[in-house]
């Protein structure tokens, strides 16, 4: 059989999109509590990528719009930062319950707004939900280090305290749980929070933020909406903003990093990746594509975590490309309306899919072969064709940089030593995976990888009690976990003289 003989996924429309028209949220900044016009009229308008068609219109904030937000999250902070564990923890199980009690229309915005198939939108709000309740109970546990006498007649005491105000700023990908994310363990350190958006997908955070509107102390969480070179740049230079946290580009991420710098700001980045998934000749190889099928083309491959990048040994190279083919043969491309089998939606945007489209383009100019698909689907909406690439040199573009869509490249490798330095070749360090039955080198090998995280014969699994984060250009700072809310407070040391 040669790889031209393997089916082709399957591709669904839809006539009619499921519409949100009737649970959209208001279009306002939130702020203090309620929902505030902003100091401009400019709008931003938010697409359906699978239909073009504007769902809605948002405020385009201003640095004014900021400002106030922040001193209403200065004044929020005060009380809400003197509250007890046990107290905070009881407002984050009431967010969670809250999303889960409107978990239909979370899905219906989320994939409305990014396109989204349904089964990513409901695992998007589950793990939501999740993080809520994971970080209600986790913030009750935190310990300092014991205090004690280090000093003769004095003795120490460490205190954690909240940071103040954190400033947020998230992306498009997956826009609720990456506002859960950062929110959940803000909130449970004690701080209170401005967040911003991405300008594409604002309407699941707006919508959290109707929900919770008079039933979480007014001001804790305040919302601005807007572009990132407005909004996001005056969160990082606003001079009460004790933190900035952003999840996005790299480019993104040098921006905040250098405006803060100027405030010394506290910095926390998530940024982009480029995960190796590092196959050795023992592995299982069918296992192996699986897990690829999966965790390359999760939500269109949208994913800083993707398994876009596989570096296979030179001896399994084509029983693994044919695996690989196969398996992405039986996916189903469409929009998320068609069906509940669909499981590719299109890209956030048009510039985004013109981006994907140039990318794939180039890799056929420089004679890459494609093994499956490699085009956009002709008609409505920013879709392109689940694609394998195999046979990629060592060093091509197309398996260096973020593609952020669902094309996965394959290349091979002679030995374990030129597997790992390749697979450290990159700017990336955020995600790595290993496949081998091997026990040494499951070990041995995540030891050398120079990513935050490293799966053995897994990749993409997440879990509330374990951290997520980068390496290199990937960031600093952690989500998830005990870590985050480390991240997100501070310790003070007190130190009592008791020997006059
Ligand atoms: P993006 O950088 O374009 O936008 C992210 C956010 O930053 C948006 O809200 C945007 O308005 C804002 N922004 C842009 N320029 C800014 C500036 N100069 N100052 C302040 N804010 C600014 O990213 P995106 O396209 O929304 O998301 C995709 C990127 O996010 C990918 O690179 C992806 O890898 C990364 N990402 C990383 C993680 C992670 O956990 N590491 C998770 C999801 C996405």
């Amino acid at each position: 059989m040669t790889l031209t003989d393997i089916k082709q996924f399957t591709v669904r429309r839809s006539s009619s999109e499921q519409s949100c028209a009737g649970i959209l949220p208001p279009a306002g900044h939130f702020i203090g509590g309620t929902f505030v016009p902003g100091s401009s009229t400019q709008l931003i308008d938010v697409v359906d990528p699978t239909t073009e068609q504007v769902i809605t219109s948002v405020q385009a904030g201003t640095a004014a719009d900021v400002d106030v937000a922040v001193e209403a999250a200065v004044a929020a902070q005060k009380s809400w930062g003197a509250t007890t564990p046990k107290e905070r923890s009881e407002v984050l199980t009431l967010i969670a319950n809250i999303i889960e009690d409107n978990r239909e229309a979370f899905e219906l915005i989320e994939s409305a707004n990014t396109g989204k198939p349904r089964t990513v939108a409901e695992d998007d709000v589950s793990s939501a939900i999740d993080t809520f309740r994971f970080m209600a109970g986790a913030s009750r546990t935190l310990t300092s280090m014991a205090g004690g006498d280090y000093a003769t007649g004095h003795t120490s005491v460490i205190l954690r305290e909240p940071v103040g105000v954190v400033g947020v700023i998230t992306p498009w990908n997956y826009p609720l749980l990456m506002a859960a994310w950062k929110i959940a363990p803000i909130l449970a350190a004690g701080n209170s929070i401005v967040l911003k958006p991405s300008e594409q997908t604002p309407l699941s955070t707006l919508k959290l933020a109707e929900l919770v509107a008079g039933r979480i102390p007014d001001g804790i969480l305040n919302v601005v909406t807007g572009q990132g070179r407005t909004v996001g740049q005056r969160l990082a230079e606003h001079p009460d903003i004790a933190l900035i946290a952003l999840t996005g580009s790299v480019v993104s991420g040098q921006a905040v990093a250098e405006t803060a710098g100027k405030s010394v700001k506290r910095v926390h980045l998530e940024l982009g990746g480029k995960a190796p998934v590092v196959v050795f000749p023992d592995a299982d190889l069918r296992a192996a594509a699986a897990g690829v099928r999966n965790a390359g083309f999760w939500n269109a491959g949208q994913d800083c975590g993707a398994a876009c990048r596989v570096l296979v040994h030179e001896s399994v190279a084509e029983e693994f490309t044919e695996h690989l083919v196969r398996e992405v043969g039986t996916l189903v491309v469409g929009a998320p309306g068609a069906g509940d089998d669909v499981e590719i939606g299109p890209m956030i945007s048009r510039p985004h899919f013109e981006r994907v489209k140039e990318s794939l383009a180039e890799a056929k100019d420089a004679g890459l072969q494609v093994a499956i698909g490699g085009s956009a689907l002709e008609g409505t909406g920013y879709f392109i064709e689940p694609t394998v690439i195999s046979n990629v040199p060592a060093g091509a573009h197309i398996a260096t940089h973020e593609i952020f869509g669902p094309v996965v490249t394959i290349e091979s490798f002679s030995t374990t030593d030129e597997a790992i330095t390749r697979a450290n070749e990159s700017p990336y360090g955020l995600s790595a995976s290993v496949w081998t039955r091997d026990s040494s080198l499951s070990l041995s090998i995540p030891k050398q990888l120079d990513f935050g995280t490293v799966w053995v014969n897994s990749h993409l699994v997440l879990a509330c009690e374990v951290p997520w984060g980068g390496f290199k250009g990937s960031g600093y700072g952690r989500d998830l976990s005990l870590y985050a809310l480390d991240d997100y407070s501070r310790t003070k040391h007190v130190m009592i003289n008791h020997s006059a």
